[in-house]
């Protein structure tokens, strides 16, 4: 099988390896879709991963194909992402069932060799199982999902709210169509203009962050958000979530902050007159009360959310380097970009054919 090895920083190798076994309640998946998270870019581009070589990717579908000993027969042929955090099991917080905080993991795609793979081995434990009816490049979106379904269900946004989000990166979006499925009526603010109008094509109403505090007080006759998202991580964007949210509303925190976080102190004060709620939220949860991986592939099922228009580009593996260079290439604004391997990668070959 290929595979894309990194073998340092910026050194992503197209390479063969033997196809792996599953041992004991393992599965094979043969991998049809990952995707490239922008944590990949730091990873490939810039940190490197915990060791070298290692095989990145952990936001990955595929089709299960060999079963290894204890496995659920009914479990073969079937179509599944996968939860990438290989939990512990035994720290207080997987005694919890709060898997994504063990304390002890390892993760696909930086601990553990992932998915920029034609195959990889998978604990049967960690499979998400989808409906036939969802491609595997939607699939494949799984992860950040879950991710993006969690701060919605931790900012406790219903229906009736208005919600705002700041960021208009994949996250950002996605956490919009989850604030509209909850019945919100859903904003989401944002820097450059193909963004925003990116981000209205969804349905979604837009505001130029420039103009946040104008903008919110005339779109809201001045009674402001129920909830806010900061999904930015800059001192700006933190300091417009506040100040975009009304008296007794919430906050939600998710942005990775690029430097120390500082306020203002008329905002900071803000938060205490008007007793906001500022919350946080980490990962998703899986296979715990309110799965989030659950409620993303029953609403992949549903439909009732363009999924694919999400992704930017696909790629084939041997494609690595135009991919990383593509993403870095910060003058084309982009959602996701996607490894295809097997018959999505023989999809993408026929439509590039009939592009031509
Ligand atoms: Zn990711
Ligand atoms: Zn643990």
């Amino acid at each position: 099988m290929k595979i894309l090895n990194l073998h340092g920083v910026g050194n992503l190798v197209y390479e063969d390896r033997e196809i792996p076994e599953p041992g004991e309640n393992e599965v094979l998946l043969k991998v049809m879709a990952c995707g490239i998270c922008s944590s990949d870019e730091s990873r490939v581009m810039e940190t490197g991963t915990y060791h070298f070589p290692t095989v990145p990717g952990h936001e990955f579908a595929g089709q299960v194909v060999g079963l290894g000993e204890g496995c659920d027969p009914a479990l073969m042929n079937r179509k599944a992402s996968v939860f990438p955090l290989l939990p512990c099991f035994e720290c207080e917080a997987c005694r919890q069932k709060s898997y994504a905080t063990c304390t002890n993991y390892k993760y696909f795609g930086s601990r553990n060799d992932g998915a920029y793979a034609e195959y990889l081995v998978v604990p049967a434990w960690n499979l998400n199982l989808l409906d036939d009816s969802v491609p595997y490049t939607t699939g494949a979106l799984s992860e950040p999902a879950a991710v993006a379904h969690h701060a919605a269900v931790m900012s406790g946004v219903k229906k009736g709210d208005r919600a705002l989000v700041i960021g208009t990166g994949t996250i950002g979006l996605l956490i919009a169509a989850f604030c509209q499925i909850k019945g919100a009526e859903v904003y989401i603010a944002g820097r450059r203009q193909e963004s925003l109008d990116f981000a209205a094509s969804f349905g979604f109403r837009t505001i130029n962050i420039r103009k946040l505090r104008d903008e919110v007080n005339e779109l809201t006759n001045g009674r402001r958000m129920d909830v806010t998202f900061e999904a930015v991580g800059s001192n700006l964007s933190l300091e417009g979530a506040i100040m975009s949210t009304r008296s007794g509303g919430t906050v939600l925190v998710m942005g990775n902050p690029k430097g120390d976080e500082a306020l203002p102190k008329d905002v900071y004060w803000k938060i205490l007159r008007w007793q906001l709620r500022l919350q946080g939220t980490w990962n998703s949860a899986f296979r715990a009360e309110g799965d989030d991986w659950k409620e993303v592939a029953e609403i992949m099922k549903e439909g009732s959310f363009p999924f694919e228009r999400l992704i930017t580009r696909k790629y084939l593996l041997s494609e690595g380097d135009e991919a990383f260079r593509f993403l870095q290439d910060k003058s084309v604004p982009k959602s996701r970009l996607m490894f295809v391997m097997h018959e999505e990668a023989d999809r993408l070959k026929k439509e590039r054919e009939a592009r031509q």
